[in-house]
């Protein structure tokens, strides 16, 4: 659904090659990718000779009718995307995995990230005479790809990729193979699997778990993997390597049962609910997590502190996805519909809620506020990750600097807004430390710290605002 804070994944994709129920495995794939994108679903197919497929606005269960599947059943390679867009309009056009046919072949791709070059890239490509079907940064690649002249299929994918700046998983399908390329930094997340002998690919583990498929390990930054009925072949696009995994995936996007580098999400959010606990000087009688994502955090730091952890504020799960929340309004109606507190839980007590991050404060003011109401003598808040200062540009819509709270309040004045008795983050240092235990190569901070890792590109800096209705 979208995110009444103003937090909202990009994309899953996924991919299977030689399976004999390859449409199916991606259906049920995308299906637990869900939660990555609900603007958008399709299916892309092969059978060696073409490509085929089907795609439609909405969650998957709405974007793809019966009789789509049914004529997709008999390919044996698969590639599939969720999405929700930061860039390039909410309309079907945009709606991947993208299918181009031309006289050299046939091509389907599907993205989960965000190029930061991609306005001069499709400049100079239209200079030259191409027409883009979308308004999507994803489809620069498949321009990218076919201009290319050589003879060899890897090659022209090489080439393409190493002409590409910002944050790419992607998954590419012809008649003969399947493509998997990390960019060099490995902002997104990207799994390798196997189910019954065939190789595939998700954005996260529960794919894996929802097919039957075993999670081998992740996809590695500057990584070119193909999939062929030859095997697995795996290369590099490039040699240059800056491990930059997206911190906010722990935090926040990521499913909790989902794992990097074989650690579970729900394992590393306790970590961090552990290490704010550690930082944080307060006394309470019970602690709360905001469901869902931040129940692990504050299951951590209820052991860590020894202070118990109560479910004192519920979720309705049914709010639907006509409540798009744009406005202060309707933001505030739409956390009053999908937050309630536990009266009995919540009266009388000194409480600690544990929240994962704070990007407008909407949400955490009507948290304290309603627990007020509901009896609570005092509310702290604690956030499992640091204050959230800067947009991103790497394929998560975290608002504008405008709207985020931190960007322009310090920590004091956020808490006298969110009238919160105290209000604690995590410290940067501290969430690396985390990191780095279960095994990270290196994270992208930027949301946090300003530091981006990748240069973004000065055109995308002045239109902030208004990448969503512009596109790239
Ligand atoms: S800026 Fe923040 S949200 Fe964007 S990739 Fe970096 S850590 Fe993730």
């Amino acid at each position: 659904m979208y995110d009444i804070r103003g937090l909202n994944e990009e994309c899953g994709i996924f991919g299977v090659w030689n399976h004999e129920r390859a449409s199916e495995l991606t259906y049920i794939a995308l299906h637990s990718l869900q939660h990555r994108g609900q603007e958008g679903a399709g299916i892309v197919c092969s059978n060696n000779d073409y490509l085929f497929g089907a795609r439609g606005m909405g969650l998957l269960t709405e974007a793809l009718t019966n009789d789509q599947l049914v004529s997709l059943r008999d390919f044996p390679h698969a590639i599939g995307h969720v999405r929700y867009a930061t860039t390039g309009g909410s309309e079907l056009s945009n709606v991947q995995p993208f299918l181009f046919k031309g006289h050299k072949g046939d091509l389907g791709l599907a993205h989960n990230g965000n190029l930061v070059n991609a306005i001069s890239i499709r400049d100079a490509l239209e200079d030259d005479g191409a027409i883009f079907q979308t308004s999507s940064d994803s489809e620069v690649l498949a321009h990218l790809i076919r201009k290319n002249k050589s003879r060899d299929r890897k090659q022209r994918i090489k080439t393409a990729l190493k002409q590409l700046k910002g944050a790419f998983a992607y998954v590419i399908l012809d008649e003969d193979s399947l493509t998997i390329a990390m960019d060099d930094h490995g902002v997104r997340p990207l799994m390798l699997g196997e189910v019954d002998g065939s190789y595939c690919v998700a954005s996260e583990t529960c794919a894996f778990t929802a097919i039957g498929a075993e999670y081998i390990r992740d996809v590695e930054p500057g990584e070119l993997i193909t999939l062929s009925d030859a095997g697995i072949d795996f290369d590099r696009y490039t040699d240059k390597e800056q491990p930059n995994m997206c911190s906010m995936e722990y935090i926040y996007f990521t499913r909790a049962d989902s794992e990097f580098r074989h650690s579970s999400v729900y394992s590393i959010r306790k970590s961090l609910g552990r290490a704010l606990a550690e930082e944080t000087e307060v006394d309470a009688d019970i602690v709360i997590g905001v469901p869902d994502s931040s129940l692990a955090a504050a299951k951590g730091f209820s052991e860590a502190t020894g202070i118990k952890q109560e479910q004192g504020l519920l979720k309705n799960r049914y709010v639907g996805r006509t409540f798009t929340a744009s406005g202060q309004e309707a933001r505030e109606r739409a956390v009053r519909m999908k937050l309630s507190p536990v009266r009995d839980v919540v009266e009388g007590k000194r409480i600690f809620v544990v929240d994962d991050s704070i990007v407008r404060g909407t949400t955490s003011r009507f948290i304290v506020k309603a627990l007020r109401r509901a009896g609570a003598k005092e509310v702290h808040m604690g956030v499992s990750s640091p204050p959230l200062k800067n947009p991103c540009y790497y394929g998560i819509d975290v608002s504008t600097h405008a709207e985020i709270i931190a960007s322009r309040k310090s920590n004091e004045e956020i808490r006298r807004e969110i009238d919160a008795d105290s209000l604690t983050y995590l410290s940067v240092g501290r969430m690396h430390d985390v990191y780095h235990s279960f095994g990270s190569r290196g994270q992208c901070d930027a949301c946090f710290t300003g530091n981006y890792p990748i240069d973004i590109e000065e055109q995308l800096l002045p239109q902030e605002k208004d990448l969503k209705t512009k596109g790239v």
